[in-house]
């Protein structure tokens, strides 16, 4: 038996199932999809033998091969972490494997939302996040990205609601009170890209391959604000080479979305809270389109090397804005990254392995071990190898990097030696053990620089009007996060009668700033981030604030009451984070 995933079944001395084709009924009321999927096996079993594969949640009804004969199967009682194991004994020569099965209305992957949390208040919203291990509560395969998978997918859904997929869409049939729509997956991808959406949706063009989806009441709003889509492909391409996935749509989430964006290749997910009305968000758009060579393309073997998909796609996100906007601004954006690795480093003070690049995660929930430190200390150590390397030869390196692993997924291991043929002498240059193999930042990591900055970190006190008036939103975010805590009360009314800053339009900004204005007591300040958490899910705004609330007046009980109230319109996999730190 080998087992290299810690968080999968999937057992590589078995079959592999290559591919598989799912028709699913999506049935609001219950809050269940009643599915079957077909399994097709790379090779068909040479010997009689059993197939072990991951499953959440799961009710299975039934299992049979392709000629209809059942086959046994074999549910093992559930691992927290990893959920139940399903075993089907396969026959000597089984190609195929056809389970029938019903998934829960608490599956992890899922959330169902009322009519009342959709921006249009007429139809209920469905919508799935399978990163890190949840697919497996969807569908029951080998869910790893070790396995990559293509497939096929029908969706039965209510005639007046539309399903997108992260797939080619290949044909919708209506019949009585309800449409199927068809999908095809023809790109090998790791399972947790298994991606759908159900709802009221429309669809603009943006360019060629690009439309955005949204709400009828976003569409146009979403439209604008992420426009330039197309110059942001193109400049990627120059980059990183051609893009791979033929459509890059863009799907406005509801609000209640975990996270600011998820890479599901050919429709990625966008949170509502990038709609700024200034384009000033749009790094997140170039951080999921970044994804689509790294990530998507090139994909890290399994959680532990989580640092291979998300440092390399900040590294490439940051090239693409230094592109478009220039260094001083990239500068900026590196800048509040590092703000964020901090806090992520002394999150983690007393699991400090939880810090190292290359992680152990046997026993460890994926979702728990989330942080910055993967992406930002991920960008810091590839950094340090560009300025080792010098930029052409980092730059060629990286394309090789693309075009050798695409369409595989890698460990750290397969990076170092790779590296270490391609980039003679470079992981001995900064020294790379350091970076991923002990906890926190080396001392001379390459940390962001630019007179921009330097102007921010200058303020004492309230920037004076000259100078804010020139501040970009980042430039803004910069400077509330670098004020030195706990910012007094009588600052904090101060900033608010001069800018507005209760009232700002720009997510990242009016998070930036309720965060500190809570603690300080700030009543205005109090109220708005009561609002922003009943409406919006995402994760990176709802652990600062709801940790901030605890350490005002209201304290660690009116924390826990506040989310009493909100929990049910959170996804679930917020809810045990949520869950977790104000326990
Ligand atoms: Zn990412």
């Amino acid at each position: 038996m080998a087992l290299r995933d810690p968080h999968s079944y999937c057992d590589d001395t078995q079959p592999r199932v290559a591919s598989f084709a799912w028709k699913a009924r999506v049935d609001f009321a219950s809050r269940t999809l009643d599915a079957s999927v077909t399994l097709k096996l790379a090779q068909p079993a040479a010997a009689a033998g059993p197939i072990d594969l991951d499953t959440r949640e799961l009710t299975v009804r039934e299992a049979e091969d392709e000629s209809g004969r059942a086959l046994r199967f074999e549910l093992s009682s559930p691992d927290p972490i990893l959920g139940a194991r399903l075993r089907i004994e396969l026959p000597a020569g089984c190609a195929r494997i056809v389970v029938r099965y019903r998934t829960q209305p608490t599956a992890s992957a899922l959330q169902w939302l009322e009519p009342a949390q959709t921006q249009g208040k007429r139809h209920p919203f469905l919508f799935s996040q399978c990163q890190a291990i949840h697919a497996r509560s969807v569908v029951p395969l080998q869910d790893t990205p070790a396995a990559r998978i293509t497939y096929t997918a029908e969706l039965t859904v209510p005639l007046a609601l539309r399903a997108v997929m992260a797939a080619g869409a290949t044909g919708r049939t209506e019949q009585g009170a309800e449409a199927t729509e068809q999908f095809s997956m023809p790109q090998p991808i790791p399972p947790y890209l298994f991606a759908f959406a159900v709802g009221e949706l429309a669809s603009k063009d943006l360019s060629p391959r690009s439309r955005v989806w949204a709400e009828p009441g976003l569409l146009e709003d979403a439209a604008w604000e992420f426009a330039e889509v197309e110059r942001l492909i193109e400049t990627a391409e120059r980059l990183f080479g051609p893009y791979d996935w033929e459509r890059f749509d863009i799907l406005t989430m509801p609000p209640s979305f975990p996270y600011g964006g998820m890479e599901n290749p050919r429709l990625t997910f966008l949170t509502p809270t990038l709609l700024a009305k200034d384009r000033s968000l749009v790094n997140v758009l170039a951080h999921e389109l970044a994804h689509s060579w790294t990530g998507n393309l090139v994909t890290n073997a399994n959680a532990e090397h989580f640092w291979l998909n998300e440092g390399f796609t900040v590294f490439a996100e940051r090239r693409i804005l230094e592109a478009l906007e220039g260094a001083e601004m990239t500068a900026l954006h590196a800048a509040l990254g590092f703000q964020s690795l901090k806090d992520a480093l002394e999150r983690f003070s007393a699991q400090p392995e939880l810090t190292k690049l290359r992680t152990r995660l046997q026993g460890v929930d994926p979702d728990e071990a989330f942080s910055q430190v993967p992406y930002e200390k991920g960008y810091l150590f590839l950094k340090a190898l560009e300025s080792a390397a010098g930029r052409p030869a980092f730059d060629a390196f990286l394309r090789q990097y693309l075009q050798t692993f695409r369409f595989q997924a890698l460990t750290t291991e397969q990076f170092l030696a790779f590296t270490r043929e391609k980039l003679p002498g470079a992981l001995e240059k900064v020294d790379a053990s350091r970076w991923l193999d002990s906890p926190g930042l080396p001392a001379d990591a390459p940390l962001p620089r630019s007179a921009r900055l330097d102007a921010v970190k200058a303020v004492k006190g309230a920037p004076p009007e000259a100078l804010a008036a020139t501040w970009s939103p980042a430039e803004w975010q910069l400077y509330l996060e670098v004020l030195p805590r706990p910012v007094p009360a009588a600052l904090c009314a101060q900033l608010d009668d001069a800018y507005a800053l209760t009232r700002s339009r720009n997510s990242e900004v009016l998070v930036a700033w309720l965060t500190i204005a809570v603690e300080a007591n700030h009543a205005p300040a109090l109220a708005r981030a009561e609002e922003v958490l009943k409406t919006v899910g995402r994760m990176k705004y709802l652990r600062p604030l709801y940790q901030s609330l605890t350490r005002s007046q209201q304290g660690v009980q009116g924390a826990r009451a506040l989310f009493e109230k909100t929990r049910s319109s959170y996804h679930p996999i917020a809810q045990r984070v949520i869950d977790s730190l104000l326990r």
